[in-house]
């Protein structure tokens, strides 16, 4: 039986090939306006689809193949008599091979200036109609998306037919192609609006993601890994980083760079954050970045070698010049002046990232993605920020202006240390960091500790802790530790015995209602 391909093409290349094969396999041409006349011009013998369908193109090429003439000859099974009967009473040919590839919507929206209306005239309609119509169908009808596959078409048919697993490789392939297709639509469009030009705030994501890099290794090096960003990161976030020197970055450096990014960004004045395994190991203010680094840098001068370490401010000479006197994994500001950048340019291997800081009213970063065995945890992201009127003192003495600024400096620390967390400070620094531990008690032995280590004293400092006490040995510890004045979420059972400790210890304690859990 003589079979029938329909060609229709926007890249024709190979297809006048793939054509002069078919024919003289003895197989029939159908084909639409351009590639017909491609075809014809060869000296091939092509059918037209209009006069195949009897039914001229239209619109501007928007209808050529619409029609029950091509969609009946793709979707019928053969196997089915009454598909077959309906074929006949209807004058349908069966078609057996698609040829198609799409309007070019990819290339054209990657051209500079591409218009709203050029996009979307580049949007097929018919072309990718009929590829699932023949990949549904895929145990009658081959379909061929790509000038890849033509070859290996054309070999199994002169070797006497095509087998049923490459027909259904070549469907899975087509339906691939199309949501690849509509995907790059829903993205293109998904950051316009209605007058063709860009949101300013389009959503951040439509489901997908976009592949930024493969890395090297992921957390361990027989581990595989690639980073990915949102369709339209949140502005200021760290997949809009510019590396402007050093080595590529690896899985770790990339979390803990977004760990020191987000933490130093939460802060209004200069801060400089330096981060070790996702965990502030030293935060602080100052009244420029030299000051900032010099005191976070001291409360765990151990830790902080070979650190992630972010400011939000411009690095100037005096900062890079203190920085440069460590080893430092990565490095991230705002802006390097001059000087800053030729102090690290003798450091090739730093890693420099340049992240411009969002304004005011751009949003956030919107969902937090957590993979658990086969499935996904998704929630909103961690944006809560605290308002100094929302403190709630509960204890008999009340905390000074002094101490209310260091207990919120605590508490924004706090947020982006992991669970359990306990915060001591002091003069708008970091005094010792609890991170990480199965109880509050050992964070609050643990952060009291490392002070000790690093030679600062806690006498008189303030204490954040993520989460509320469930007894009152970790407000003791604290206590013990020196500590003057203590910010909680609160809404333990026991938050009587907690306030009551905080009472006969002279803390001054106030709640915040919220809580921080960062795991
Ligand atoms: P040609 O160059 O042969 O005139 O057009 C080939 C292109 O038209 C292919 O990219 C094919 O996917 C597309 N195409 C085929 N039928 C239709 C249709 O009915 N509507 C639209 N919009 N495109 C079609």
């Amino acid at each position: 039986m003589k079979l029938t391909a329909l060609l229709s093409v926007s890249d024709k290349t190979g297809v006048l090939e793939l054509a002069r094969e078919l024919h003289a396999l003895g197989v029939r041409l159908l084909s639409t306006g351009g590639t017909a006349k491609l075809l014809a011009e060869a000296g091939l013998p092509v059918t037209e689809v209009a006069d195949h369908t009897g039914f001229p193109e239209m619109l501007d090429g928007r209808v050529k193949t619409l029609h029950p003439k091509i969609h009946g000859g793709l979707l019928a099974r053969r196997e089915v008599p009454q598909h077959m009967a309906a074929l006949a009473a209807h004058g349908i040919d069966t078609i057996d091979l698609l040829v198609v590839n799409l309007y070019p919507f990819e290339a054209t929206v990657a051209k500079p200036g591409c218009t709203l209306e050029e996009a979307i005239e580049n949007i097929d309609i018919g072309g990718p109609a009929m590829v699932r119509s023949a990949a549904k169908n895929w145990q009658d009808v081959a379909v061929l998306t790509d000038a890849s596959q033509y070859a290996g078409v054309v070999a199994e048919l002169k070797a006497g037919g095509i087998s049923k697993a490459t027909r259904f490789a070549l469907a899975v392939a087509a339906f691939n192609r199309i949501s690849n297709y509509d995907a790059a639509i829903s993205d293109h469009l998904s950051a316009l609006q209605a007058d063709g030009s860009k949101a300013e705030f389009p959503a951040q994501s439509n489901g997908r993601f976009v592949k930024l890099q493969d890395l090297r290794y992921g957390e361990n090096p027989h581990q595989a890994a690639a980073f990915y960003r949102d369709l339209q990161p949140a502005p200021g976030s760290l997949v809009t980083a510019v590396q402007l020197q050093g080595k590529e970055l690896s899985y770790n450096n990339i979390a803990d760079a977004d760990a020191a990014w987000e933490c130093v960004k939460s802060f209004d004045g200069a801060a400089c954050v330096i981060v070790k395994h996702a965990n502030p190991c030293g935060v602080a203010l100052g009244a420029d970045a030299a000051e900032a680094y010099a005191k976070a840098f001291k409360t765990d001068p151990t830790s902080a070698f070979g650190g992630i370490i972010a400011f939000n401010v411009p690095v100037d000479a005096a900062a890079a010049q203190l920085v440069a006197k460590q080893f430092v994994e990565v490095l991230i500001a705002p802006a390097f002046s001059d000087e800053a950048r030729a102090v690290f340019a003798a450091k090739a291997n730093t890693r420099v990232l340049q992240i411009a800081l969002p304004t005011d009213r751009a949003p956030a970063n919107t969902h937090d993605i957590k993979r658990v065995g086969s499935g996904l945890l998704i929630q909103s992201a961690d944006n809560r920020v605290l308002d100094a009127s929302e403190l709630k003192v509960v204890s008999k003495l009340k905390p000074t202006p002094a101490q209310i600024a260091d207990l919120l400096f605590a508490w924004k620390v706090a947020k982006f240390v992991k669970s359990n967390a306990i915060v001591f400070c002091g003069g708008g620094m970091t005094l010792g960091v609890g991170a990480g531990q199965m109880s509050r008690l050992d964070s609050a032995r643990i952060a009291s500790i490392k002070a000790g280590h690093a030679g600062l004293s806690l006498q008189g400092s303030a204490v954040a802790s993520d989460a509320f006490f469930p007894f009152r040995d970790g407000l003791d510890v604290l206590a013990d530790a020196g500590a003057t004045c203590v910010i909680q979420p609160g809404g333990s059972m026991r938050d009587d015995e907690v306030i009551q400790a905080a009472d006969e210890r002279g803390i001054a304690m106030v709640l915040t209602g919220v809580r921080h859990f960062r795991h």
